[in-house]
């Protein structure tokens, strides 16, 4: 399959890494919006959050988990937002889902 994601995952595209396990891969965004952007994915391929269900919903929280772990390590006590963009109104434009962490501003809401 020809998905970016993937190829980091398996270390066929270089990456940053922020965290990894045997499920879960967190690395550095190419392109940072905040002085803290990672993305967090999921080593399994799942195209987006749509394609959740009842036999897939444990890996959401298991990266929800490792943002916890890395918000501590990162020392993020101001805050951080979490984001999944999803299909295109949603401004996905990677098909493998991912969690952004951003943080180290302050963040406005709502977004545009
Ligand atoms: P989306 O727009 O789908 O929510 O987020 C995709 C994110 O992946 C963007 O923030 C973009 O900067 C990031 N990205 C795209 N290609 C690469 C890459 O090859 N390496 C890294 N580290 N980030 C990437
Ligand atoms: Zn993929």
């Amino acid at each position: 399959m020809d998905c970016i994601f993937c190829k980091i995952a398996a270390g066929e595209i270089p990456s940053k890494k922020a965290y990894e396990d045997e499920q879960v891969l967190a690395f550095y965004d190419i392109d940072p919006q905040a002085p803290v952007h990672i993305l967090i994915i999921p080593k399994r391929h799942i195209a987006s959050a749509s394609e959740i269900t009842s036999e897939n919903s444990g890996i959401v929280a298991h990266i929800y988990e490792v943002v916890a772990k890395l918000a501590k390590d990162l020392k993020l006590e101001k805050g951080y937002r979490v984001v999944t963009n999803t299909g295109e109104d949603g401004g996905q434009t990677v098909g493998h889902m991912h969690f952004h962490l951003l943080a180290g501003r302050s963040l406005a809401w709502p977004p545009g």
